[in-house]
């Protein structure tokens, strides 16, 4: 897994302010993020916060940055994994994995521990056990996520958030009172949260005029685009620019970039629908 330290490790310092858009989606996590801070004034008062939340939605619209913005705010370490690295485990491994993350989070609370695409190692068990009469490997390690999450109930200061954007296949056990029953979703940006990413990310563009000179026109241009996509068309309008030789960024190398990742946005689209 990665120990990011909030304020030195890569991605350091991603802020509530850097993430745009997602107004309601940050109301939700600020709740960690004073619990992280003084987990003490909430066990005193007996107040019994959610011990984590699942963020929902489709790739690249700012869920691992809201999670790594709860840490900074919070200052406090952020563990992550991805789902994936779970699994194609054999001989237990994935679940010990899954141990020494918790392991790990135990020594280090006050934290949060981030599973990303959690869908990989969460998704229904088939109760079936299999020819060896045991249950699989993906299945012991699911197991072990269970008992873990179960276990940090003990534990004060450990948030725990897991994002996917395949709510549907993931293990009913996961989703039960006390793991992950709180929700929040992360959607593509609509046209408003579209205009402010924006413009955070073209603020680091050496552009001709100022960024919201830009933003109005490049937000209506993409329906359907998501943060990443978005990050996407801004470093691609600076790479042509630099391309052609040009001293600053202007409109049409913005314009160049929206098309070209028009295609790859409409692909995507045929591909889910
Ligand atoms: P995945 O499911 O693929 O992990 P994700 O939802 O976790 O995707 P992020 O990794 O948080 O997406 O976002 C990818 C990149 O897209 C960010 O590093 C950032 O540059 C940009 N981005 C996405 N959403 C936003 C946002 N709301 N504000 C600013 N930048 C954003």
């Amino acid at each position: 897994f990665t120990l990011v330290d909030p304020l030195t490790g890569p991605g350091k310092g991603v802020r509530f302010s850097d993430v745009a858009g997602l107004r309601e989606a940050k109301q939700e996590v600020m709740e960690f993020v004073d619990y992280l801070k003084r987990p003490e004034h909430y066990k005193s008062l007996g107040a019994k916060v959610p011990r984590g939340a699942l963020l929902l939605g489709p790739p690249g619209c700012g869920k691992t940055m809201l999670a790594k913005a709860v840490a900074t705010e919070a200052n406090v370490p952020f563990l992550s994994m991805n789902g994936s690295e779970f699994i194609e485990m054999i001989g237990g491994l994935g679940a010990a994995r899954v141990r020494d993350l918790f392991k790990e989070g135990r020594k280090r609370a006050p934290c949060i521990i981030y599973i990303d695409e959690i869908d990989a190692v969460g998704r229904k068990r088939s109760g079936q056990p299999s020819l060896a009469g045991t249950s699989g490997e993906s299945e012991q390690t699911l197991n072990q996520l269970l008992v873990e999450m179960d276990g940090m109930a003990t534990k004060e200061g450990i948030v725990m958030l897991a994002s996917t954007n395949r709510a549907d296949i993931l293990d009913r056990a996961l989703l039960r009172p006390g793991r992950f029953d709180r929700h929040i979703l992360i959607d593509y940006p609509d046209l408003e949260e579209r205009k402010q990413i924006f413009e955070q990310h073209l603020k680091g563009i050496a552009l001709e005029n100022p960024p919201n000179s830009y933003s109005k026109r490049l937000s209506f241009l993409t329906p359907g685009f998501s943060g990443a996509d978005i990050a996407n068309v801004c470093n691609e309008a600076a790479l042509h620019a630099a391309r052609e030789k040009k001293k600053k960024v202007v409109k049409i190398d913005l314009e160049y970039a929206v098309e070209r990742l028009v295609g790859g946005t409409e692909k995507r689209s045929h591909a889910m629908s």
